[in-house]
């Protein structure tokens, strides 16, 4: 996402860039205090993989350990160890990254690792004899996702290997951790079969003498429906980002991320002009249409084209014709009866592509619907020439 830097030497402003998302701290703390409430018994680590979901990782981890989260996880190594060089000192976990990694830097900058697979432990044992100091290690149990994860063929030789290495002091294991196929279906009961084997392992590595203080499972959709299962952390993402994964439920949730782009003309077209690439709207009648500066290059997919509704000074308008790589074309509908464009809609302002539903905008669940996604998609999609403006003050109020 672009970063905004004037010309050397010069004072001139540059433009932003017209397309842009604001991110609403406050809302993620409200999600944060939000989740750990639903597990008053679990510690919070804070999701904040893939950029935060595109809302900016080291605003959110701040944002959500200042709410109560006391640990940050992400999936790749690199992610972990940029949040230590921007000064974030919480214990931070990643979970995915190949067998042959070199992890001997990364357990200098004090991340902690899962180990999803017997390979990784040589990697990691390897990496704890390179740097010299002692890995913090995660095991990464598949306990029925079928994805990343020890198979439970293998969890014994596993604890056994742990063992071995806490004695020699190169390791220390955290706890436990696995992921949900299913906690989005509640009731399903690969769930139940899920919780039930995470706790055998526990037990298990327990009896073995590993002492595991901190185990974990629950995914956001995990800690709305059932808390933490009566593990010591649960693990959120999408929730701290205000979107609920269970369908049909809210919980409270505040959607911290509204997408926007500004209007940059406004004009008259008659009747039976074509709108944009292929005239695939044709106006119905004479009417104004404005000009949106968002396309999808910068996250405003071409399948939506004719198929979304933007928020413009309060009100609804469709979207018409062909979304193209910089920009869309919106309906404003007919002049008033004293020649007035409706809602008063102007050149310069801001077309809200999606945000939060209680200040009147689209909610990004409402494009995943039309795509056939999740909202989690919708959300990591803002990109190219989108600048990203963090806001420590509650959107919600505004306008
Ligand atoms: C992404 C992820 C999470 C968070 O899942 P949400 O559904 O966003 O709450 C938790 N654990 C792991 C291993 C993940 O990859």
């Amino acid at each position: 996402m672009t970063t905004i830097v004037p010309a050397a030497g010069s004072t001139a402003p540059i433009p932003a860039g017209p397309a842009r998302v604001d991110i609403d701290l406050p809302a993620i703390a409200h999600n944060t205090e939000i989740l750990a409430a639903k597990a008053p018994d679990a510690e919070v680590m804070a999701v904040v993989k893939a950029d935060g979901y595109g809302h900016g990782a080291p605003a959110v981890a701040r944002t959500a350990l200042e709410a109560g989260a006391t640990s940050l996880g992400v999936t790749t190594l690199a992610e972990a160890v940029a949040l230590r060089q921007v000064g974030i000192s919480a214990p931070i976990l990643a979970w995915l990254y190949s067998a042959g990694d070199d992890v001997s830097g990364v357990i200098g900058a004090g991340i902690d690792i899962a180990v999803p697979s017997p390979e990784h432990l040589d990697a990691v044992v390897a990496g704890a004899r390179k740097s010299g100091m002692r890995a913090r290690v995660t095991p990464k149990l598949d306990t029925g996702l079928g994805r990343s994860g020890i198979m439970p063929l293998h969890w014994e030789r596993t604890f056994d290997r742990l063992v071995a290495a806490e004695r020699e002091g190169i390791i220390e294991v955290t706890g436990l951790m696995a992921h949900f196929a299913n906690a989005d279906a509640p009731g399903d009961p690969v769930i139940d079969s899920q919780v039930t084997a995470l706790h055998e392992a526990v037990e298990q590595a327990r009896s073995m003498g590993l002492e595991c203080p901190r185990n974990h499972h629950s995914n956001s959709a995990g800690t709305l429906t059932r808390g933490s299962d009566g593990f010591e952390i649960v693990r959120p993402g999408i929730a701290l980002y205000g979107l609920s994964p269970i369908e049909g439920e809210d919980f409270g949730l505040r959607p911290a991320m509204t997408f926007s782009a500004e209007v940059l003309m406004v004009k008259d077209v008659n009747e039976g002009q074509g709108i944009s690439y292929g005239h695939s709207w044709i106006a119905p009648r004479d009417t104004v249409v404005a000009l949106v500066a968002a396309g999808y290059a910068d996250g405003v997919w071409r399948l939506l084209s004719n198929n979304f509704d933007v928020q413009l000074r309060g009100g609804r308008y469709a979207q018409v014709g062909r979304v193209c790589m910089d920009q869309f074309v919106v309906e404003l509908g007919p002049r008033t009866a004293s020649g007035a464009v409706p809602g008063g809609i102007r050149a310069g302002d801001r077309a809200v592509m999606f945000g939060d539903p209680a200040r009147g905008a689209p909610h990004a669940g409402d494009w995943a619907d039309k795509l056939g996604t999740i909202h989690y998609e919708v959300v990591c999609a803002a990109r190219g020439r989108a600048a990203r403006y963090v806001h420590t003050t509650s959107l919600q109020g505004e306008e």
